[in-house]
């Protein structure tokens, strides 16, 4: 009888150890990026940057605007990374 009660006890301390490793993670508070202003809303400051792409003319790869960099072409509009 002893043994099957040790036997439930390891069961139980299984049970919850693996409850315990897989609890759910509270998120994150969020943090503003660095270089915002103080004061500003968190939603605003959170809030991705949208931001056109543009083809390139020869190669027809779709490029963000302020981070393009040449495709390798010679006459690739991008300057060249
Ligand atoms: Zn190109």
């Amino acid at each position: 009888m002893l043994k099957f009660l040790l036997l439930i006890l390891a069961i139980l301390a299984v049970w919850y150890g693996y409850r315990y490793v897989n609890r759910p993670k509270p998120p994150p508070p969020p943090v503003p990026p660095a270089g915002t202003k103080p004061g500003t809303p968190p939603e605003a400051a959170a809030a991705p940057r949208a931001e056109d792409m543009a083809a390139c003319a020869v190669c027809g790869t779709y490029v963000a605007e302020s981070t393009a960099k040449s495709c390798g072409r010679s006459d690739c509009p991008y300057p060249p990374a």
